[in-house]
């Protein structure tokens, strides 16, 4: 590493959500070393996203992450669209991806569970200092050119203040970014004609419908909603008209009323409810992935809705190249800050271009009745036609706007660089 980063202080990065653990990650694999600040006293438990697509778990096969995940999810080989009526009208099977992934299928498994295993990892480098309880309360660049960098002002729960310096910080604080208010950045976000309704039930749906498959997607002019099967329990997901009452789609009754919709006959009363919840869909992309020093990836940086499951895989994705490519800068490579620039704009673009759009596509049209047998045939279209069917999951996948793991020679060169 250069001299002046290490008078500046390790890289600060901010929020220990996936995209930051990945992040810090990576640059710890890479000699670099890190701050983690983190307002929780631990990590995220919540129940949040649930989906991890091939080209992520290719990404965290390299940080050596990805066998335990699997261990405790459940791995998904095909996804289907079915009616209300148990017809099913398209199925693809993620093995056509072999020879594009390593990992041939999505696993389903609480990002929860991903969020420890990173941090193991980091703590093993001995090159990050994690600081649970400690809010970045404030930002402001110093200096300039090389010796320049960012001055954070952080509490602790005790309201104990403490100022360090950074040559660079790595702001993965999520939807409400602090960063992105103290850079001064916009972060107003569109919310969704719908919101989501969540059901949760341990009841085995795959055994109460014939074929069902663990990522099914019903579309029918009576109801469309997603299954998605976990390792011990299943989610429904609906999606709700915005000015829908919240209480009234959560009275017990309704969701039973609902989920016997979706399920009908002796399955929808035999499902045992355990849970229901709603939350909001936004969509927001921030205009400049850095502020000077400040740089941005993940929640903070991009939101879009859930349908697909696209928002944290990407969020990955970013920490991955963006975690590269500052490496890259503070091992002081020729086009360092140009190669920088380029990998934050690439960042933004592929969710301007692909997982906003492709997030977007996953649901449009599902309202119009008169619009659905079209959407059906073309799906059908594309699970009879080999090639349709694999370039389809390539895309849902984000296979072709990831980064790819740096195989052999690319990731020892990176790692030695890093140690010169
Ligand atoms: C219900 C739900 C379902 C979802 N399903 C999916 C899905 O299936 N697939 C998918 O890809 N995505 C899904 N998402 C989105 C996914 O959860 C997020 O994209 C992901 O958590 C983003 O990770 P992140 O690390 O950027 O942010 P976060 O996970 O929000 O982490 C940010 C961290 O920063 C910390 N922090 C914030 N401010 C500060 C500060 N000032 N100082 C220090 N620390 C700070 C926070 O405490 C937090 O731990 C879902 C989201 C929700 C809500």
């Amino acid at each position: 590493m250069s001299g002046h980063t290490a008078s500046h202080g390790p890289v600060a990065v901010v929020g220990a959500g996936p995209v930051g653990l990945t992040a810090a990650l990576v640059l710890a694999r890479t000699g670099v070393r890190v701050t983690l600040l983190e307002s929780r006293e631990t990590l995220a438990t919540e129940s949040r996203a649930s989906t991890f697509h091939p080209s992520t778990l290719d990404l965290l096969d390299e940080l050596g992450v990805s066998a335990a995940l699997r261990r405790q999810g459940r791995t998904v080989d095909r996804v289907q669209w079915r009616d209300l009526d148990g017809v099913v009208h398209a199925e693809l099977d993620y093995s056509v991806l072999a020879g594009h992934t390593g990992h041939p299928y999505r696993l389903h498994v609480e990002q929860a569970r991903l969020t420890p295993l990173l941090l193991a990892e980091l703590t093993a480098t001995g090159l990050a200092d994690v600081r649970f309880g400690t809010t970045v309360t404030g930002a402001e660049h110093i200096g300039g050119g090389a010796t320049g960098g960012v001055r954070l002002r952080t509490e602790d729960a005790a309201g104990r203040v403490t100022v360090t310096r950074h040559p660079y910080v790595l702001a993965a604080d999520g939807s409400r970014s602090r960063l992105r208010e103290l850079a001064g950045l916009p972060g107003a976000a569109e919310e969704y004609p719908d919101y989501a309704l969540r059901v949760v039930t341990g009841t085995p749906l795959d055994e109460l419908v014939p074929g069902l498959a663990p990522l099914s997607y019903v579309r029918d002019a009576r109801a469309s909603f997603s299954a998605l099967g976990m390792p011990d329990h299943w989610r429904l997901i609906f999606r709700i008209p915005r000015g829908t009452d919240r209480d009234a789609v959560l009275a017990p009754e309704a969701v039973r009323a609902r989920v016997e919709q979706a399920l009908p006959g002796a399955a929808g009363r035999a499902v045992r409810i355990a849970e229901a919840h709603t939350y909001r869909l936004a969509r927001f992309l921030l205009p400049r992935y850095r502020a000077g020093r400040v740089l941005f990836a993940g929640d903070a940086a991009h939101l879009t809705s859930t349908a697909g499951g696209l928002n944290m895989n990407c969020g990955i994705h970013d920490a991955v190249e963006t975690g590269r490519a500052l490496a890259a800068v503070l091992r002081g490579d020729a086009p360092g800050e140009a190669a920088l620039d380029t990998a934050l704009e690439r960042r933004r673009s592929v969710v301007e271009t692909a997982v906003i759009p492709r997030s977007e596509a996953r649901t449009a049209g599902l309202d119009s009745a008169a619009e659905l047998p079209a959407r059906l045939a073309s799906l059908r279209r594309t699970a009879a036609d080999p090639r349709s069917a694999v370039d389809y999951l390539i895309k849902a996948s984000l296979l072709d706007v990831a980064p790819r793991p740096l195989k052999g020679d690319a990731h020892a060169d990176l790692v030695s660089q890093a140690h010169r």
